[in-house]
């Protein structure tokens, strides 16, 4: 349980909201706004319920103050985002912040400078942690894709000032909660991308969680290999072979059912419109690589999709950026948003390349939720405990079944 922004009477007071405004930029402008305009909800908010306003956010890896980490670029997609003029304070400590802060109005906005141009920030040390509060009288966070850190503005504050969860953490959390917390079941979960190694935790928790793990990828060769197949010169973790047999036993004795690629779209060359061709799973030529899940493993993935109600995603099912190796991901992804938007199944989806792959499947729009939050959200489906969420938590106690340890 977390406490949300309905908590807090904010008129007149000084709220501090840590929001991720880390966006791409070029030559001094910012390149994409996303990040700004979804986290515009929540300021607009506080701002009409007459709070003062004060944003903190990174921007970058500077390494102490660097000018090229400024965050003054924000200052004008933020205002046209919020729809008012924002404040700007050229540090985000002491005097030049406070003199910014005074000057605000009930409903005005600030945006102070990169909170990681001081390094203490990064070592969440205590003593930064309370020059950050002595300039708010609450605290919000709304960044939930910077929660896996425990930082200064994303952990420590939340213990030095009454803390609630943004609307922007908040549909994160619930989305979360919903897809692997108190899901409606059965749950599937679908795990694709490079390798085993990056994903061992992952699917690890998944396998005590979910009742269908449908893996594909290039990970899923190193699972065929483990299982005695061919897989030619596919991408594949030979050493990583005695793990992904222990997390198959770990399935079966969970119950979990593994679905793995019944064929497989293989080429001789990791490159954009290589000749291709399907291919048994048990018929892979030695001269060849897996770089797709053939239609009859797609098919059979839609189809168990079917007797489902929740669907966790992430990872692409074959190598989706070159065509036409895209195919197996877009079909299921299809057929999931069309479930999704017939309102028989809840598609959670989130992680590194997931966006990309869904989003040029055209179906990023259709699915119930997806995380733009990379590493928080492959942490949460780790099932760890992220330290900006559990600073959130109004009791530490009871768990909420989703395999972390609030
Ligand atoms: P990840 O970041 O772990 O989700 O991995 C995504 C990457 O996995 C993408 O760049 C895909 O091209 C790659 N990938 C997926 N399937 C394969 C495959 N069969 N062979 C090689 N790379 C793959």
């Amino acid at each position: 349980m977390f406490r949300t922004i309905d908590a807090f009477d904010v008129k007149g007071k000084r709220v501090l909201v840590r929001a991720d405004l880390n966006v791409p930029s070029k030559d001094g402008k910012v390149t994409d706004t996303t990040r700004i305009d979804r986290s515009a909800a929540t300021l607009k908010e506080l701002a009409e319920r007459g709070a003062k306003v004060v944003v903190l956010t990174h921007f970058g890896r500077p390494k102490g103050r660097e000018d090229k980490y400024s965050q003054k670029l924000l200052v004008e997609p933020l205002a046209k985002a919020v729809g008012k003029t924002v404040a700007w304070a050229d540090d985000c400590i002491g005097e030049a912040a406070e003199k910014v802060i005074a000057g605000l109005k009930n409903g005005d906005i600030a945006l102070l400078e990169n909170v990681r141009f001081h390094p203490e920030e990064e070592k969440n040390d205590p003593a930064f942690a309370k020059a950050l509060a002595a300039l708010g009288d609450l605290y919000v966070n709304d960044a939930f894709s910077t929660a896996h850190r425990a930082h200064a503005s994303t952990e420590g504050l939340a213990h030095l000032l009454p803390a609630a969860a943004g609307r922007l953490m908040q549909a994160e959390l619930e989305a979360l909660a919903k897809a692997l917390g108190t899901p409606e079941k059965p749950v599937a979960a679908v795990v694709g991308g490079a390798k085993v190694s990056t994903k061992l935790d992952l699917l690890g928790n998944l396998v005590s969680r979910v009742d269908y793990l449908i893996i594909g990828g290039g990970m899923a060769n190193t699972f065929l290999f483990a299982m005695g197949k061919n897989v030619g010169k596919s991408l594949c973790e030979k050493e990583m072979a005695d793990t992904a047999r222990e997390i198959l036993e770990k399935a079966k004795a969970a119950k979990c059912h593994i679905v793995l690629p019944v064929d497989a779209v293989v080429a001789a060359e990791f490159a954009e419109n290589a000749a291709n061709e399907v291919v048994s799973i048990d018929a892979v030529p030695a001269d060849k690589m897996i770089l797709d899940a053939g239609p009859a493993s797609a098919e059979a993935i839609i189809d168990r999709l079917g007797g489902c109600k929740t669907l966790v995603w992430n990872g692409p099912l074959g190598a989706f950026e070159i065509n036409p190796f895209d195919k197996a991901t877009n079909a299921v992804a299809r057929a999931a948003a069309e479930r999704t938007k017939q309102g028989k199944l809840l598609t959670v989806a989130g992680g590194g390349d997931t966006v990309a792959a869904l989003a040029k499947a055209g179906v990023d729009e259709a699915f119930s939720y997806v995380s733009t939050a990379g590493g928080a959200f492959l942490e949460w489906l780790e099932g760890k405990t992220l330290p900006g969420v559990a600073a959130l938590e109004i009791k530490p106690s009871g768990g909420c079944g989703c395999g972390h340890s609030h």
